[in-house]
């Protein structure tokens, strides 16, 4: 069992000096696996610290030499692929095909972000006037337990890109994937206090971060009630955000959509990193007219789902990261049954011959609009199917919400597709696809409106949060 008691500080990894523990669990068995020492307010200060005093040389760097650096970055993920593979499998229990996709798009964000870079005009005219896009400064990033190398690549390129230092708080759940991601940083060779990584609870690491006077911006990404939480820490000191939060996301699947293909589509779309995904399409709105179909061929398509043997490249559906997660489900899924809805596939408990974390793929048909598993973000494989009269119902119930990340239509018609997309107010509208169409390159906008999130990753949208614009005149 391996023990976790440094943090990444200054290039080196130094013993933290918090004393307080966090058990590390294989989610497939509920057995632990490991063991981390969080870090304490001492470890943030220095690390914070750190980071201070490498920006001041760091932001006077060529765009010639981030790239290198970015280059170096993705070469070093790539070299530990397989052991990054297997570390989160064991850790955050999702299965291969799915992992090794997150793990190549996490290498990938390097080259993603030196693309950019290359292209993008750091300094410009307007008029005769000098504007001069500059690194907005330290960065503290605060990242999810959902796609650990991801959400952690996914803000340093840009960052580095930029000329930013970061100081990061990742998830406390995935203590065994980022200490080996800060191996892979650390042979990238970047210059010391670049990047800097303390473990520890959000609640105490928190508002040191995001109060501290010397960390200009907080790009975070995690549930909404969190992002409320960190908005109001960093106000005093005027922080730049970039929010990346939950949602709610509506599929809709359209009258003349192929229902087999739609119906398998859906279970994709709301399934996919076992439920645990933000832009998961979970309230499914499905012509009343076509209700029974849908319904008969939801029952057959997720009978074909595979579940467990996390190895197997056909596997699906892995179980959730932890007891906590496992318990919020279950307790959707009694509130969807007490509120009167129907189910049409899994329900309480755990899958046949299964243990651990994992929780019953679940459909519920006969959902009304106020009900619990309507409104509120699950975060687990929980799809609430509920029956529209026309269009014009499907666009005010795919609205109706608080949240605005992701939106998903079926249509046999990609035009109507469309013009119902320019319709629905959320951050990223998939037609006859799953989320994968809005990531794959070229770089587009990612993420939210509403409560979903400020600001946008990917691309120069991504790029832009990290720098300030200066004019001189
Ligand atoms: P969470 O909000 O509970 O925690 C996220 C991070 O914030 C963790 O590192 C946690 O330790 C930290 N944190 C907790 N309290 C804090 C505080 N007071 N101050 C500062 N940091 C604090 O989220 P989670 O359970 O880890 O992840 C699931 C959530 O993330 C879901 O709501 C999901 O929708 C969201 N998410 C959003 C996106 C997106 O791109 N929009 C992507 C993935 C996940």
């Amino acid at each position: 069992m391996k023990t976790i008691d440094r943090s990444f500080i200054n290039g080196e990894f130094k013993p933290t000096r918090g004393t307080k523990l966090f058990d590390l669990y294989d989610p497939s068995t509920a057995e632990i696996i490991g063991r981390t020492v969080l870090g304490d307010e001492l470890d943030m200060l220095d690390a914070i610290g750190s980071a201070r005093e490498a920006f001041k040389t760091f932001s006077t760097t060529s765009v010639a030499e981030r790239g290198e650096m970015l280059l170096r970055l993705h070469e070093a993920l790539e070299k530990r692929e397989d052991a990054l593979v297997e570390t989160a499998i064991l850790e955050y229990g999702s299965p291969v095909t799915a992992t090794v996709g997150r793990t190549r798009a996490a290498a990938n964000a390097f080259l993603e972000a030196r693309e950019t870079l290359l292209d993008y005009p750091l300094e410009m005219k307007a008029g005769k006037k000098l504007v001069v896009m500059e690194p907005v400064g330290v960065v503290g990033a605060i990242t999810p337990f959902n796609a650990d190398y991801g959400h952690i690549c996914g803000k340093l390129a840009p960052a580095i890109a930029a000329g930013c230092t970061v100081v990061v708080k990742p998830s406390e759940n995935n203590g065994l994937e980022t200490e080996l991601l800060c191996r892979c940083i650390q042979e990238a060779d970047i210059p010391p206090g670049v990047v800097n990584v303390v473990e520890g609870r959000g609640g105490e690491l928190g508002p040191i971060l995001c109060g501290h006077p010397d960390v200009a911006m907080i790009n975070f990404t995690g549930s909404t009630r969190v992002g409320k939480e960190i908005a109001a820490l960093g106000a005093g000191t005027m922080k730049r955000f970039c929010l990346e939060l939950g949602g709610k996301s509506p599929n809709i699947i359209l009258d003349d959509a192929d229902i087999d293909k739609a119906a398998a589509l859906a279970l994709v779309i709301g399934f996919s990193n076992s439920g645990q995904a933000c832009h998961a399409g979970t309230r499914l709105l499905v012509p009343k007219k076509r209700l029974d179909e849908v319904e008969a061929s939801l029952k057959r398509a997720v009978t074909k789902l595979k579940i467990g043997h996390l190895r197997d490249a056909d596997s699906f559906i892995g179980p959730l990261v932890s007891r906590k997660q496992f318990d919020t489900v279950q307790s959707y899924i009694r509130s969807g049954l007490d509120e009167g809805a129907e189910l049409l596939a899994g329900g309480p408990g755990h899958p046949e011959g299964l243990g651990g974390y994992y929780a019953r793929p679940t459909i519920f048909t006969k959902v009304s609009p106020s009900m619990r598993i309507a409104r509120e973000e699950i975060f687990g494989p929980v799809i609430a199917l509920m029956a529209y009269e026309d269009e014009e119902q499907a666009v005010e119930m795919a609205n109706d919400t608080v949240y605005g990340l992701a939106a998903f239509v079926s249509s046999a018609d990609p035009d109507r597709a469309v013009r119902i997309g320019r319709r629905i107010r959320a951050g990223m509208v998939v037609v006859n696809d799953t989320i994968g169409a809005v990531v794959a390159g070229p770089a587009a906008p990612l993420g939210g409106m509403k409560e979903s999130g400020l600001g946008r990753a990917g691309g120069r949208w991504g790029l832009e949060a990290y720098l300030e614009p200066k004019v001189i005149a």
